[in-house]
């Protein structure tokens, strides 16, 4: 099969992932193979390239937004059958049994795994994953709008979730890229006496027309002093200022849910005053869940989600990343393998 590898921690600029020609897994006991038919482009990737985190081996076939058909099944693999359009999701292996597990905190397992940083992901024409780990999809969405869902949306729900948003409250969405274009959608569903206020990078016109083209109640740059305080916040960029900007912004009793793996320069100095005084919080959101998926993919076929997409060819995994990285990826950047 062909693969994109990487092999080597370095600046994405390098353009260090390579297409390489690799023999094709073999599904065992519980495990599905899968051919993958799309593999969604996230920002973890970046972090996972440069190093902020780092994958467990080298070399490892990066990417865990993947939709594909099951093409075989390995030894006592039941739950799917030959021909059936699965996804898999960032969450890969967890252990079931520890103290998280059991309660329902897999994304904190301390053994699990993670797609494409743990286990071989999906910029590859096949894959394969234990069953319990792949989800159906919904039949609405093409291959190619399915797989933005799967990590983008899956981790955007569980933020929105985290952030305790109520009906009629201002929900705060710093950072327009392919998780918050799909949380917008999400939020005017559920919450539709709400409003929403977008801030981006000043310059990010277009992310800007998109939020309002999808129902920003308003939109402004990162440190603008939005019409009213937010209720609540999610910080999808990757950087720390505007997790000063959103405390900032909050309302009293008002939560900020950090959505990003990493940070790429630090969360600048709060004062207690301006920033958390009135009970303000803040939390960040680790991974996902199975349930997170289960929960999200039935509703994002209901609502109906509508994401923008941006196809490449598997070869062209590292320029669409530097355009990521750039905050030039429009929606959200997409590999489509060839047939
Ligand atoms: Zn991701
Ligand atoms: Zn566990």
């Amino acid at each position: 099969m062909k693969a994109m590898l990487l092999d080597r921690i370095s600046a994405v600029e390098e353009k260090p992932l390579e297409l390489v020609e690799l023999p094709t897994p073999t599904p065992k006991r519980n495990q599905i193979l899968i051919k993958v038919s799309t593999c969604g482009i996230c920002h973890t990737e970046l972090d996972e390239i440069e190093g902020r985190v780092s994958p467990s081996r080298l070399p490892m076939i990066l990417g865990h937004e993947i939709v594909g058909r099951v093409e075989s099944l390995g030894q006592g693999a039941s739950k799917f059958k030959e021909g059936d359009r699965v996804g898999i999701a960032w969450i890969n292996w967890a252990c079931g049994r520890c103290a998280f597990c059991l309660k329902g905190e897999e994304n904190l397992c301390d053994a699990a795994k993670w797609t494409g940083k743990d286990a071989d992901g999906g910029y590859a024409q096949y894959t394969v994953v234990s069953e319990e780990f792949a989800y159906p999809i919904p039949e609405s969405f093409s291959d190619l709008k399915a797989a933005p869902l799967l990590c983008a949306g899956v981790v955007g729900y569980r933020a929105l979730r985290l952030s305790g948003i109520e009906d009629g409250g201002v929900l705060g969405l710093y950072g327009f890229g392919a998780s918050a274009h799909i949380i917008i959608q999400v939020a005017k569903y559920k919450y539709p006496h709400g409003r929403v206020f977008v801030f981006t990078r000043p310059k990010q016109k277009e992310h800007q027309n998109l939020a309002r083209k999808l129902g920003a109640d308003w939109v402004g740059a990162t440190d603008d002093t939005p019409p009213e305080k937010l209720n609540c916040a999610i910080d999808f960029t990757p950087v720390g200022e505007p997790v000063r900007q959103a405390l900032r912004n909050l309302q009293k009793g008002g939560r900020v849910v950090i959505n990003s793996i990493r940070k790429t320069t630090p969360i600048p100095e709060l004062d207690y005053t301006e920033h958390l005084w009135y009970e303000k919080e803040l939390k960040s959101v680790a991974n996902v869940t199975r349930r997170d998926a289960q929960e999200f993919l039935p509703l994002a076929a209901e609502i109906p989600i509508v994401p923008e997409t941006r196809e490449y060819k598997l070869e062209e995994a590292n320029e669409a990343l530097i355009l990521l990285k750039e905050g030039r990826m429009h929606g959200a950047g997409i590999l489509k393998m060839a047939e």
